[in-house]
C-alpha cells in the first residue's frame, strides 16, 4: 500500500505561555517596568516557541497571527483602521502603549467595551465603528509574523478572523446607525488587498475564522457569507483559503459553504460527529475538509479509537490528501500543557489532555488514519477509559440514589413569597431600606500574602485560621461602626469564589498550573469537576458562625450558587452538564440546611453566571434556563419560610432570561445598576418582578467614592421604579478588588443616604 499522509493542524494555540509569561512581562510593561522593545522581544520569543512545539508535536502547518499581546479581535480591528474618533487620528499604527490604551482607557477615555466571545468563557474588545468610518489597511502584524515565522523555517498558515464574524461582533459607536454589517461592502476591498499580501508574502494557505457560522445566521449574515467569499475567492493570488467554523455544527449550512470559491472548509464535528461523513460525502473535487475531531476546548483526553473511526468513514468517500485533522476550535480556551502537574489526584492525569497534548493526540490519528497507527497507544488509551469509568469516585451509587429521589416539589419554597416575607421580617426586624453588601470586602496585600503562606506550608492550618478570624473581627467591627443592617463576613478565606468551593467538594480538582486566558492578562484556573460531587462536610459554617457570635445584627451566608461552579470549572464530559448542575446543587442545598441550622437567618447564594450559561442557539436555550433554575431551587428551597434567601447577579443582561429570575424565587436579588442609571431596575418593574431588589448604587469598579447625594437621588429613582418596601441599598459587587480606606467612606455614604430615604416618607 502507499504510504499516505494526512495533514495536521489546529486552528490556534494558547498565547501566554505555559509559565503566563505574557501576562508578567506585559503587566512589568504596565508598571513601567520594562520597555516596549522589551515586551516585543518577549511576543518574538513566545511565539518562536509555541511554533516549535506545534512542529514537534509532527503538525504539518503552524498557526501564525493568533498571538495577540491583547485581543485577537482588538488586532483584527485595528488591521482595518476601526479605531473610534474619540482615540484621536484615524491612524491605527501606533505603539504598545496606544494600543493598550483601547483596551484599558487612558486619562479621559473610554476603553473599548468588552463582552463575551460566544459561549467561553474567553472576552473580546467590541470594534467600534463610526458612522463616517474610512477603512484603511494596516497589514504590519500580520505579515510581521508570517515573516518571522517563514523565514525560521515553519510551514507557515496565517490566520485572521473574517469580515462577517467581525463586523457582526462590532458594534455602531452610534446605535442610530445600526447594523454594522452595512460596511461589508467597504471592508471587502481590504480584506482582498490584504489576501493579496499575504500571498505575496509567501502563504500557501491563510486560515479565516467565521464562528459567526455555529449561530444562528440571520438573512443578512448568511448572505454576507456568500457574498464575501465569492469576493475573496477572487484575491487570494497564489494562496489557498480554508474557511474555518467552530463552537458547533454549521447545521444547514453546508451547502452553502460548499459552492464558495474557497479551498477548504474547517468544521467543528464535536458536537454532531455525523457532521464529518456527510461533509465527506459531498466535498466538492476542489476542495480539502479541515476536520476538527479533536476537543479544542475540552481538557480531557480523546477518545482515540472513536476518533479513527469517524476519520475511517470520511476516507470512505474522500482520498487522505483532500482530509486534513485540526482541533475543533483554537485551543486558546484550554491550559497550555499537563507537563509541570505534579499535585492532580493520581488517577486523573491520564484522563487529561491540556493543549500541548492535544497536539499528539493529532498526530496519533494522523498516522493512524495514515496506515500505520501506534497501535500501543490506541490500546492504552482504551484502557484509561475502560478503567476511567470504574474509577472510585466517578460513579457513586448511593450519591446518585440520593439525586435521583429528589423530587420536584422539593424545589419550591415550603409558602410563597408574601407570605414568607413578613415572617422574615418579624424575625430580622429591619428598618426600611436596609443597607449590606454584596460579600467580600477587601483582599489586601496581607490577606493575600498569609494565604499563599499557608498554601507554601509557611503558616500552619491554626496561624491561618487565627489570621482569618482576625480579619473577621476587624470586618464585623468596621460594619457595625459603619452602620450597615445585614454584616457579612468578608470572604478573607477564599481565593476564588469558585475554586474556594471546588476544594471543599469531593470529585473536583484543581490544578497547579491551569490557566485559561479570560481577557487581557487576566487568567483564570478553572476546577476540573471529574466525579460525582460529595461535600463531606460543611464547608462555610465555621467562618459564617465565628462571625454570627461577634454581633447582634445579622450576618449573611456567602455562597456561591451551582451554576457558576458549573459555568467557570471544566466539566465532566462522561455524564450531561444538568446532571452535574443537580449534583452540585444538592452539594449546595447540604451547605445551606447546615448554615441554617447553625442559626443564619439570611443566606446569599450568588449566581452571576448564570446568563453566561445561556447557549448560542435559541433551540437550546429554554432547556438550559429549565435546569439551571432547577438547580438553583434545589439549592434554596429547602429552608424553613423565616430564612432569608439572597441571590446576587452582576453584568447586566436579563431581558432573555427574566422568566428564569423570577422562578428563582429568590427572597432578595442583588443587582449592578449603578452605570445604567437604574435601567435594569425598570427591566425588572416592566416584568413584573415580585420580591425584594437591591439595586446596585455604588459601582465599585471605580475607585471613586460616590457621595451621599449622588446615592439618595438613585435610590430616590429607585422608589419611583419599585415600591419602597421591597428595596435594599447595596454596591454593584463584592468589594474584594478595592481599598479599606474608599470601601469605608463609599459605605458611610451609603448609610447616610439610606437614612435620609428612610426620613422622608
Ligand atoms: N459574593 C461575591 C463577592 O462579593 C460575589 C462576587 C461576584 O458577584 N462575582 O465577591
Ligand atoms: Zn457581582
Amino acid at each position: 500500500m502507499q504510504k499516505q499522509h494526512i495533514t495536521t493542524h489546529v486552528i490556534g494555540y494558547p498565547r501566554l505561555g505555559a509559565g503566563r509569561e505574557l501576562k508578567w512581562a506585559t503587566e512589568k510593561f504596565w508598571r513601567q517596568e520594562i520597555s516596549a522593545s522589551a515586551l516585543q522581544e518577549v511576543g518574538r520569543k513566545l511565539r518562536r516557541r509555541h511554533w516549535q512545539e506545534q512542529q514537534d508535536a509532527g503538525l504539518d502547518f503552524v498557526t501564525v497571527n493568533d498571538f495577540s499581546f491583547y485581543d485577537t479581535t482588538l488586532d483584527t480591528a485595528l488591521m482595518f483602521g476601526i479605531v473610534p474618533k474619540r482615540f484621536g487620528a484615524s491612524d491605527a499604527d501606533r505603539g504598545l502603549s496606544d494600543y493598550f490604551s483601547f483596551a484599558r482607557g487612558a486619562e479621559g477615555r473610554e476603553p473599548l467595551a468588552m463582552t463575551k466571545w460566544f459561549d467561553t468563557n474567553y472576552h473580546y474588545l467590541v470594534p467600534e465603528i463610526d458612522d463616517d468610518l474610512k477603512f484603511t489597511l494596516h497589514p504590519e502584524k500580520i505579515l510581521g509574523e508570517l515573516e518571522e515565522a517563514i523565514s525560521a523555517g515553519y510551514r507557515a498558515k496565517p490566520t485572521l478572523l473574517g469580515p462577517v464574524s467581525l463586523l457582526s461582533l462590532s458594534r455602531a459607536s452610534d446605535p442610530k446607525h445600526g447594523d454594522p454589517l452595512q460596511h461589508l461592502e467597504q471592508l471587502l476591498p481590504l480584506y482582498g488587498e490584504l489576501l493579496e499580501q499575504l500571498s505575496a508574502a509567501g502563504a500557501e494557505w491563510i486560515q479565516l475564522e467565521e464562528p459567526v457560522l455555529a449561530d444562528d445566521l440571520s438573512a443578512a449574515q448568511h448572505a454576507a457569507i456568500v457574498r464575501t467569499y465569492m469576493k475573496l475567492g477572487q484575491h487570494k493570488g497564489g494562496s489557498r483559503l480554508l474557511l474555518a467554523s467552530y463552537y458547533g455544527s454549521v447545521r444547514g449550512k453546508l451547502n452553502t459553504l460548499f459552492t464558495l470559491p474557497i479551498d477548504g472548509v474547517h468544521l467543528d464535528i464535536t458536537e454532531q460527529p455525523e457532521d464529518a461523513v456527510t461533509a465527506a460525502r459531498y466535498l466538492p473535487d476542489d476542495k480539502i475538509l479541515s476536520l476538527g475531531l479533536v476537543q479544542g476546548r475540552e481538557i480531557w483526553a480523546a477518545k482515540l479509537a472513536e476518533l479513527r473511526e469517524i476519520g475511517e468513514e470520511v476516507l470512505e468517500h474522500i482520498d487522505a490528501e483532500r482530509l486534513w485533522l485540526a482541533s475543533s476550535c483554537s485551543l486558546q480556551h484550554m491550559p497550555h500543557t499537563l507537563e509541570h502537574e505534579s499535585e492532580l489526584p493520581s488517577p486523573l492525569r491520564p484522563w487529561l489532555a491540556f493543549a500541548k497534548e492535544k497536539l499528539v493526540e493529532l498526530r496519533h490519528l494522523s498516522q493512524a488514519l495514515a496506515g500505520s497507527a501506534d497501535e500501543a497507544v490506541f490500546a492504552a488509551n482504551e484502557e484509561i477509559h475502560r478503567r476511567r469509568a470504574l474509577t472510585p469516585g466517578v460513579e457513586v451509587g448511593s450519591l446518585r440514589e440520593s439525586y435521583q429521589a429528589l423530587d420536584r416539589d422539593e424545589h419550591k419554597r415550603r409558602l410563597p413569597f408574601p407570605q414568607r416575607i413578613p415572617r422574615q421580617q418579624q424575625l430580622l426586624q429591619l428598618p426600611e431600606f436596609p443597607t449590606t453588601t454584596i460579600g467580600s470586602f477587601p483582599q489586601t496585600q496581607e490577606v493575600r500574602s498569609q494565604r499563599a503562606a499557608f498554601r507554601r506550608r509557611k503558616l500552619t492550618a491554626e496561624q491561618y485560621r487565627v489570621f482569618v478570624k482576625d480579619q473577621i473581627r476587624n470586618c464585623i467591627r468596621k460594619q457595625e461602626d459603619i452602620g450597615l443592617d445585614v454584616l457579612v463576613h468578608g470572604e478573607f478565606e477564599r481565593n476564588d469564589m469558585v475554586e474556594y468551593f471546588a476544594e471543599g467538594l469531593k470529585g473536583v480538582a484543581s490544578s497547579q498550573f491551569g490557566w485559561v486566558q479570560s481577557y487581557g492578562t487576566r487568567c483564570v484556573k478553572p476546577p476540573i469537576i471529574w466525579g460525582d460531587i460529595e461535600r463531606p462536610k460543611a464547608i462555610t459554617v465555621p467562618w459564617i458562625s465565628y462571625a454570627q457570635s461577634l454581633t447582634n445584627r445579622p450576618v449573611k451566608g456567602m455562597l456561591t450558587g451551582p451554576i457558576t461552579i458549573l459555568q467557570w470549572s471544566f466539566v465532566r464530559d462522561d455524564l450531561p452538564r444538568e446532571q452535574v448542575a443537580k449534583q452540585i446543587a444538592c452539594a449546595i442545598r447540604a451547605e445551606v440546611l447546615d448554615l441554617e441550622r447553625a442559626g443564619t437567618a439570611i443566606i446569599q447564594v450568588d449566581e452571576p453566571a448564570l446568563r453566561e450559561g445561556l447557549p448560542l442557539r435559541q433551540n437550546e436555550q429554554a432547556a438550559y434556563l429549565s435546569w439551571a433554575a432547577d438547580a438553583f431551587k434545589i439549592s434554596t428551597s429547602a429552608v424553613a419560610p423565616e430564612t432569608q434567601i439572597h441571590t446576587h447577579m452582576c453584568y447586566s443582561e436579563f431581558e432573555d432570561i427574566f422568566q428564569t429570575i423570577i422562578d428563582l424565587d429568590a427572597d432578595v436579588i442583588s443587582i449592578e445598576t449603578t452605570r445604567n442609571r437604574l435601567k435594569l431596575l425598570e427591566t425588572f418593574r416592566n416584568h413584573g418582578y415580585p420580591n425584594q431588589i437591591g439595586p446596585g448604587i455604588w459601582d465599585i469598579h471605580s475607585p471613586w467614592v460616590p457621595s451621599v447625594e449622588s446615592m439618595t437621588s438613585l435610590l430616590t429613582k429607585a422608589t419611583g421604579i419599585i415600591p419602597r418596601e421591597n428595596l435594599w441599598v447595596n454596591p454593584d459587587c463584592g468589594l474584594k478588588t478595592r481599598q479599606w480606606k474608599e470601601s469605608e467612606a463609599s459605605l458611610r455614604n451609603l448609610v447616610v443616604a439610606a437614612e435620609q430615604l428612610r426620613a422622608c416618607t
